[in-house]
C-alpha cells in the first residue's frame, strides 16, 4: 500500500536496523535531529498511536527502553527526549505509528517554542471532568 515503514520491515528498502523483538523494529531516522535520533516501529501497520492495539504497547515500548539505554551508554549522553507525532497538525508525515528517540546534549537549542496559557477559573475543573468523562464513557 505504499507505506515505506512497512517496505523497510519487509526489508524491501534498507534502513539501519538497531534492533527488533517480536512487535518493534528500531531504525536511524534518515533526517537526525542529532546523530543516533531512532525510530521505533510497530511490525504492523498502524497509521496511528490510538490504532495501536493493546497487546503490542508493551513490546513498543520495551523496544524504546532498549534502545534508550543504548544511546544514552553508546554516547554518554545526560539527557534524550522521546515522542511521537499524531496526525498532519502534530506534525506527523509518515502514517504507520512510530516514536522517535532523540539524543539531547546541553546547550543543543532544541526546544518547543511554547505560549503557555493559564486556568481561569473553574476551566481547570471542567477540563478535567471533561477528559475523565471520555475515559470512564
Ligand atoms: P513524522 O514526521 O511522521 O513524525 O516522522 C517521520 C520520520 O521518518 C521523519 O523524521 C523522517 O526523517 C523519517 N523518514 C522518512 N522516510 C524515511 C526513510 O525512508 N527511512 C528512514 N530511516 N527514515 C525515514
Ligand atoms: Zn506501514
Amino acid at each position: 500500500m505504499g507505506c515505506i515503514f512497512c517496505k523497510i520491515i519487509a526489508r524491501e528498502i534498507p534502513a539501519e536496523v538497531l534492533f527488533e523483538n517480536s512487535c518493534a523494529i528500531a531504525i536511524l531516522d534518515v533526517n537526525p535531529i542529532h546523530y543516533g535520533h531512532t525510530l521505533v516501529i510497530p511490525k504492523v501497520h498502524h497509521r496511528d498511536f490510538l490504532e495501536v492495539p493493546d497487546e503490542e504497547l508493551a513490546g513498543i515500548m520495551r523496544a524504546v527502553h532498549v534502545v534508550s539505554g543504548a544511546l544514552v551508554k553508546g554516547f554518554g549522553l545526560e539527557g534524550f527526549n522521546f515522542f511521537s507525532n499524531n496526525g498532519t497538525v502534530a506534525g506527523q508525515s509518515v502514517f504507520h505509528f512510530h516514536i522517535h528517540i532523540t539524543p539531547r546534549y546541553a546547550n543543543d537549542n532544541i526546544r518547543f517554542v511554547l505560549k503557555l496559557k493559564r486556568y481561569e477559573g473553574q476551566d481547570m475543573k471542567g477540563v478535567a471532568e471533561r477528559i475523565r468523562a471520555s475515559i470512564s464513557g
